[in-house]
């Protein structure tokens, strides 16, 4: 049964400040961006906070910018505005490469980054070329910012370091030198979580990710030294092998799992060589 929205309260924040404010005084508050993560739950009747806050309108969490070498993207960018930004197109081509294979148009209109890092998805299809890309999450409370590194963001299945008081307001992504590399393998080509994910940046230190194979989103940093040290191709994926922990689920199971990271491995090394 859907869960009511009678019963719901919803906040309406007039700036950030007044979000951060509203977060400290009046929490606990579960934020609403696209809401299209949360719009599932209330479908499923799972929904079970019953006090949320809207940043849909705080523009000031949207922009895209350069400061010096870092991009900062603003937890509440959509796809969308993802796909059409010419800086984050010639930066960023596996993030962009990633937008697109999320949802249809519609999620890609409302769904935003920040709404895909806080949601926590193991399958999250922007994460693993985060990961990949060494990307820093801002967070901010009323007391302050903090960054941490999308590597250390995420503790456990769902579970992240993002206090009740902070908010995602961006994501920093420094430059990256190399050939950039997404691959999403799904039940078919548009709406489908993934079965498997993954996104390499090609360098001289290379640098992989990988997606629904485990609790949360892997940095393959054993797969990337062997990778680095001229192991074979073989060799690779049994590190690789070593380093995800795929479960039987109902989308896929582990085995199948394991052989597409495999096969992905294969895909990554010869695209980019
Ligand atoms: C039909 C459909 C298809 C989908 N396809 C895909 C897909 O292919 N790939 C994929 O990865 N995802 C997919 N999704 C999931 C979803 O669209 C994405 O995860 C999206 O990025 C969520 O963003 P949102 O702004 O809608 O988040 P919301 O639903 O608004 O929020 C999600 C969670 O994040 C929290 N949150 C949001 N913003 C912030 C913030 N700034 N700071 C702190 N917490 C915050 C919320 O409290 C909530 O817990 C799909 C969803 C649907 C309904």
């Amino acid at each position: 049964m859907r869960t009511a929205v009678s019963d719901l309260t919803l906040l309406e924040p007039r700036s950030l400040k007044h979000a951060l404010a509203l977060l400290r005084d009046e929490g606990p508050l579960t934020p609403v961006a696209g809401c299209t993560d949360l719009y599932v739950s209330l479908n499923f009747g799972t929904l079970s906070a019953t006090r949320y806050l809207n940043l849909w309108s705080l523009d000031e969490l949207r922009r895209i910018e350069r400061r010096g070498h870092i991009l900062s993207i603003g937890a509440l960018a959509t796809y969308t505005e993802l796909i059409e930004s010419s800086v984050v197109r010639r930066r960023l081509p596996a993030l962009v490469a990633a937008a697109k294979t999320i949802g249809g148009p519609q999620i890609q209109n409302r769904g935003t980054l920040g709404g895909n890092i806080a949601n926590g998805s193991p399958a999250g299809d922007s994460l693993p070329v985060l990961v990949a890309c060494d990307a820093v999450v801002v967070l901010r409370s009323a007391v302050g910012t903090r960054r941490v590194s999308v590597t250390s963001f995420y503790t456990g299945y769902r579970q992240t370091v993002m206090r009740p008081d902070e908010l995602i307001v961006a994501v920093e992504m420094p430059q990256v030198k190399g050939r950039q590399w997404f691959r999403k393998v799904g039940t078919r080509a548009a709406q489908a979580i993934s079965k498997v994910v993954m996104a390499g940046v090609r360098s001289e230190r290379p640098r992989l990710a990988v997606g629904s194979v485990g609790p949360t989103v892997i940095r393959a940093w054993n797969t990337e030294a062997a990778l680095a040290g001229g192991a074979s191709l073989v060799e690779a994926q049994r590190v690789l092998d070593s380093e995800i922990a795929p479960i039987d689920d109902l989308r896929s199971t582990a085995d199948y799992r394991r052989r597409v990271s495999a096969n992905l491995l294969a895909r990554f090394w010869e695209e980019t060589s």
